[in-house]
């Protein structure tokens, strides 16, 4: 058994997490997956409905994680199972290509307008290295700028000061990232506009690309301020660099056109996963076409994938966004902001000091009293509260993200009375956030 508190009440998980042990590093396929930063055993799930997970000792929860995002019509949505149903019947990869591949890239097309053409690929990963290698051999620069507390997939170069797992663990570096990789990467603060602004000034005609989740969500959700943006924009264009959206998240969840649609401003490159794959591994980078140009076969920059543009994967992926139309998005907001309160009102009422942070219909609750603007913001939250809390509401049936440094996600199947079940876990969880102490 595992010697971290709040081990209880699921013996089947543990014994496929301690058989998961002997044979994969840290018995997960995901560092976040393996609790560490919540202690506990990790539960293994079998099956998904609507906004429910089933794990294998039985027990029901629903889940605010929805897969870190992409389940946003709910688990096992009929339409998205009949289309992949349709899919794997034809045949599961031809490695050539097909008309699915053209359906998705025209569905994202006319769905984000400053996307002109779209590669597709299969995780978010590869979708930042791809447009970070783009943007490198387009403008003929080697340095790239990203921000502390945003996450862009575990590219080497990007593995600095990341969000996300890289967070939850407190790793200031990772081992295997050369000091080349790490060298052309600058890591300046969320939020800082003149920071950026002093970095082209001490770099000039070296910096290729500026990369920046629209809004981010991995170091918990941390809206731009007004005007960031459209400020990287400007610096960029000013500077001759691109402009990078990071929309892996935010893509297709936040709106229609993901955080594109909400705040216009108009990048240069872009980069899509998670909802677009609909719980299957599809990604995509896209823009200006004339920069989309240089990637091979058109132009000189390579990039490829075996399974690149999967047939069931674009299926599932088309489904799911076809399903997505303005009813929707309205619909997650508004369970989002029942949620929301209901979190609030529980840790007010136990003198909980907290502040719930959101961008559309994704939100996190940081334990501090101060707005959060920056990882270092994010950092100074007592987690040891969100520790507590987040056991006591799986312990009463609802699954959050086992980390304070994530995002929570709904789906449009979080129904009246998904939303019952949170209100009613949610006195019990505030109360063991506010008897927490620090260890
Ligand atoms: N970019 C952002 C903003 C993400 O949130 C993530 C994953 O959480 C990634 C990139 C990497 O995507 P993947 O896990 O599919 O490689």
């Amino acid at each position: 058994m595992s010697e971290l508190p709040y081990s209880y009440d699921a013996p089947v998980s543990q014994a496929l997490f301690d058989r998961a042990a002997a044979v994969t590093p840290g018995g997960v396929n995901s560092p976040v997956r393996a609790f560490r930063a919540v202690g506990g055993t990790p539960r293994f799930m079998v099956s998904g409905s609507g906004p429910c997970l089933t794990d294998a000792d039985g027990r029901e929860y629903v889940d605010l994680v929805c897969s870190w995002g992409p389940m946003i019509l709910g688990h096992s949505h009929p339409e998205v199972i009949a289309a992949v149903q349709e899919a794997v019947a034809r045949g599961t990869s031809f490695g050539t290509p097909g008309e699915g591949e053209v359906l998705l890239a025209e569905e994202i097309v006319s769905r984000v307008e400053p996307v002109e053409q779209v590669r597709l690929v299969s995780s978010g990963t590869e979708a930042t290295m791809s447009a970070i290698r783009l943007a490198r051999g387009f403008t003929r620069r080697t340095k790239v700028i990203k921000f502390a507390g945003c996450y862009h997939g575990h590219v080497d170069s990007l593995l600095a000061a990341a969000g996300s797992g890289v967070a939850t663990f407190a790793l200031p570096d990772t081992p295997g990232v050369t000091g080349a990789q790490a060298g052309d990467t600058i890591v300046l603060p969320y939020n800082d506009l003149e920071a950026v602004q002093e970095a082209f000034h001490r770099h000039p005609g070296e910096i290729a690309c500026v990369i920046t989740e629209a809004s981010p969500g991995n170091m918990g959700v941390v809206p731009p301020l007004p005007g960031f943006n459209q400020g990287l924009k400007d610096t960029c264009a000013t500077n001759g660099a691109l402009f990078i959206s990071d929309e892996v998240m935010t893509g297709f969840r936040t709106s229609r056109a993901g955080w594109y649609g909400i705040d216009g401003v108009r990048p240069d490159l872009m980069t899509f996963g998670k909802v677009m794959g609909g719980g299957f591994p599809a990604a995509a980078f896209g823009g200006r076409a004339d920069v989309m140009e240089h990637l091979a076969p058109a132009g000189p920059v390579y990039q490829a994938g075996t399974l690149s543009g999967n047939p069931v994967a674009t299926a599932a992926g088309l489904a799911q966004l076809r399903l997505l139309d303005d009813a929707a998005y309205t619909k997650l907001n508004a369970v989002s902001e029942r949620i929301q309160a209901l979190v609030s009102e529980a840790l007010t009422k136990e003198s909980v000091t907290h502040t719930l942070q959101s961008a559309s219909n994704m939100f996190s609750v940081f334990f501090t009293d101060r707005p959060v603007r920056s990882y270092e913001d994010a950092k100074a939250q007592e987690s040891f509260r969100f520790t507590a809390f987040f056991h006591s509401l799986l312990a009463n049936g609802v699954y959050l993200p086992p980390s304070s440094f994530e995002s929570w996600f709904v789906s449009t199947a979080h129904d009246d009375r998904a939303v019952q079940r949170i209100a009613d876990a949610l006195p019990a969880a505030a109360r063991a956030a506010a008897e927490a102490t620090a260890a």
